[in-house]
């Protein structure tokens, strides 16, 4: 194994669905020579897609990561999944890689799913380059999708290609720096084809291209910028190291094409991956806290600092049991030795290293900083914990986990699996945080929740097949929240003393209504013993108790500050007891007074369809109480951004969308957040309920 840092690269490819990311990463594969036989995606033999379930929907929801090797360099892809459900999934891929390769189709442009993972990949810094794929088809344009990176996403795309040819016809690039071109005799995978001159007719725009990317790179470097204003001869190297610079900082873009189903540059794509996107080396220092205090220490990627690791994905392995895939920030890990978990404290033994290749694992004897592992024998570890040596931890920043705005009751199809399903459901919440499970004692049923109906939909399919447990799935119910709007003071008396032991609690509560998103906070401002110390933890603990069912639907409360202001004891019959039950009835009543309301989730919702069906998609989202946010043209089709209600996209949007506009429309739908449900229609959702 090599140590030399610089040639590794942790890459992930990131797309919309069905722009290609499957069949680009089944051609990477192939090429590095990992992979012997293309596994086409429509005959569903995709080698990065695990799952069956992931097979029968064509679809690549799980991230694990896969190794592979392209002249002379260490290739790690993590696979990022395109479902708008699963970005709890994209952001935790983006946490671990360095670069990323964003594939666009050539027709379809900048989808809404792109704009999300953009975004998420602007948040994390992850440099990235550009694959516009689909060349073949009819349509494509390659520089119009260049132009929708520059206006759409606000990223600083530069062509550093030319395609040869149109749609089918499309059969090779021109390299603008070099201005050698690439042409594949024919689609054959094993075709080989070499960069030779490039065609005279390409000389003037290959000449205003190549211009363009001088004057991006000499951004980076004055030498360079010096020569360029004088005139004087720049070497290629010296452009594409001044490129370098501009894409580590997420400011430069460079974009290449071709058609990854037809084989069709590719290879100069994997070359760009090498040349322009970051080494380990290249990004910070990864930072986090020394546990249990503020102070923030750095890891250096290098073998000879402390080990340092995030566990950025658990998967279950029919062989090997649970595989826990480690990205190394720091030191070196040796197969047999103890990690310290430090978000559980325990330590715990690495039996085994594991490489995961594209068709076979490889056991390695030791991992270093910059690479990506999984660990076998791990037990109680979960998405996003830091590893580290048991003498030097760290805690790294954890992974963001997006809210679960959608529930479902579950049971097992033969009563006598349930223990079987329990276990099986708390492992997959394991695996992926965003799943949540939960026991509803009022009606006796467990609960799933999740981000979105495909999401709940693939677990209980998870469920089936790797666990093998049948499980019967309720309607989806909507997560709705409640809340105060104004600002109230209340008294709640615990007061029984009449024969026997008595009980004596009273508060004085002020709650008032907090902003979206602040959750519940408590303060304690009793001061000179009004209530003595030792029954404070029973009024927080009662108020813990009431937001978890409010006085509305019985829906949690959230975004509410409850302080506890005032009260009185009794010597004798005051208790924690007495002091929880009367802060629970201080709390309801409050909760009336301040005006209760519901909160529903809100989507955020964009629909592409042609010009024609304009009308009904926007009448219909309007009967669904969406908000038209704005509109434009794109290609010749019509993108309508909306804000509408959960509640109001469920079952069965896509089909009904399918036959509104004959299949031509598609349509993504990410959270947007919680907003305060209108008067009306909350009686109707709470007759509903009754
Ligand atoms: P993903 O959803 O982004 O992983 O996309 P897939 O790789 O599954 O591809 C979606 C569909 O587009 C599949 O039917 C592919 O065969 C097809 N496809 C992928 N790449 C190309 C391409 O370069 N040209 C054409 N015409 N089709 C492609």
């Amino acid at each position: 194994m090599s140590n030399q840092l610089d040639k590794y690269r942790n890459i992930g490819i990131a797309a919309h669905i069905d722009a290609g990311k499957t069949t680009v990463t089944e051609r990477i594969l192939y090429y590095t020579g990992v992979s012997h036989k293309i596994g086409e995606v429509h005959e569903g033999e995709a080698t990065m897609d695990w799952m069956e379930q992931e097979k029968k929907r064509g679809i690549t929801i799980q991230s694990a990561a896969t190794t592979c090797f392209w002249a002379g360099y260490h290739i790690n892809i993590i696979d990022t999944p395109g479902h708008v459900d699963f970005t709890i999934e994209v952001g935790r891929s983006l946490r671990v890689l360095d670069g990323m390769v964003s594939v666009f189709c050539a027709v379809a442009r900048v989808q809404p799913q792109s704009e999300t993972v953009w975004k998420q990949a602007t948040r994390y810094n992850v440099p990235s380059i550009i694959f516009v794929n689909k060349m073949d088809r009819i349509g494509a344009d390659f520089f119009k999708v260049v132009k929708d990176v520059r206006e759409r996403l606000n990223g600083n795309a530069i062509a550093m290609q030319i395609p040869i040819g149109e749609s089918e016809d499309f059969v090779g690039v021109v390299d603008v720096l070099t201005n050698k071109q690439m042409i594949y005799k024919d689609g054959d995978k094993d075709t080989v084809a070499d960069w030779e001159d490039a065609a005279p007719e390409y000389a003037d725009q290959v000449k205003d291209l190549k211009l363009k990317i001088i004057e991006a790179a000499s951004d980076y470097d004055d030498a360079l910028a010096d020569k360029y204003l004088e005139g004087a001869e720049i070497s290629n190297d010296e452009i594409k190291a001044a490129l370098r610079k501009g894409v580590l900082k997420r400011e430069i873009f460079p974009a290449f094409c071709g058609t990854a189903f037809k084989n069709k540059g590719v290879q100069p794509m994997l070359d760009a991956v090498i040349h322009y996107l970051p080494s380990p080396i290249d990004v910070p220092p990864v930072k986090g806290l020394l546990p249990g205090t503020d102070t923030e220490v750095e890891r250096k990627p290098s073998p000879s600092e402390p080990f340092s690791g995030l566990a950025f994905k658990i998967m279950t392995d029919p062989f090997v049991g649970t595989l826990t895939f480690v990205r190394v920030y720091s030191g070196k890990l040796d197969s047999g030795s103890y990690i310290k978990n430090v978000n559980t404290g325990n330590k715990e033994r690495v039996s085994r290293l594991i490489k995961m290749h594209s068709n076979k694992r490889e056991e390695i004897p030791y991992v270093e900083a910059g690479d990506i592992a999984a660990f076998v024998g791990l037990k109680d570890v979960k998405t996003g914990d830091t590893l580290t040596s048991e003498k030097n931890e760290l805690l790294l920043e954890q992974i963001d986990i997006p809210v679960s705005v959608i529930s479902s009751a579950i049971e097992p199809k033969n009563k006598a699996e349930y223990e079987k399903m329990i276990l099986a459901l708390r492992k997959m919440s394991q695996e992926d945080p965003s799943f949540k499970l939960s026991y509803n004692e009022e009606t006796g049923q467990t609960v799933i929740a999740g981000m979105g109906e495909l999401h709940l939909e693939v677990q209980v399919d998870r469920l089936r097949v790797e666990h093998k447990v049948e499980a019967q799935q309720g309607k989806p119910q909507v997560a709705y929240r409640e809340t105060i709007q104004k600002s109230v003071e209340v008294e709640g008396k615990y007061i029984k003393q009449s024969g026997g032991r008595g009980q004596y609690g009273h508060v004085w509560l002020k709650l008032e209504p907090l902003e979206r998103g602040k959750g519940f906070e408590f303060e304690n401002k009793i001061v000179g013993g009004t209530i003595p110390r030792e029954f404070i933890p029973g009024v927080e603990k009662g108020l813990k108790e009431s937001i978890t069912s409010g006085v509305l639907g019985g829906y949690p409360v959230v975004d509410i500050k409850v302080s506890l202001f005032d009260g009185s004891y009794h010597d004798v019959d005051s208790s924690e007891i007495a002091f929880k039950v009367a802060a629970n009835m201080a709390f309801k009543s409050g909760m009336k007074q301040g005006s209760a309301v519901l909160l529903e989730p809100v989507m955020k919702v964009e629909v592409e369809c042609p010009d024609e069906y304009m009308g009904d998609v926007m009448g219909d989202l309007n009967s669904r109480r969406g908000r038209v946010l704005g509109m434009e043209e794109k290609g010749g089709m019509q993108n309508i951004q909306a804000e509408v209600p959960l509640g109001n996209m469920l079952c069965g949007y896509a089909t009904l969308l399918r036959s509104l506009t004959k299949g031509r429309a598609s349509y993504s739908m990410e959270f947007e957040c919680y907003r305060e449900v209108p008067r009306g229609v909350q009686e109707d959702l709470l007759g509903e309920k009754k």
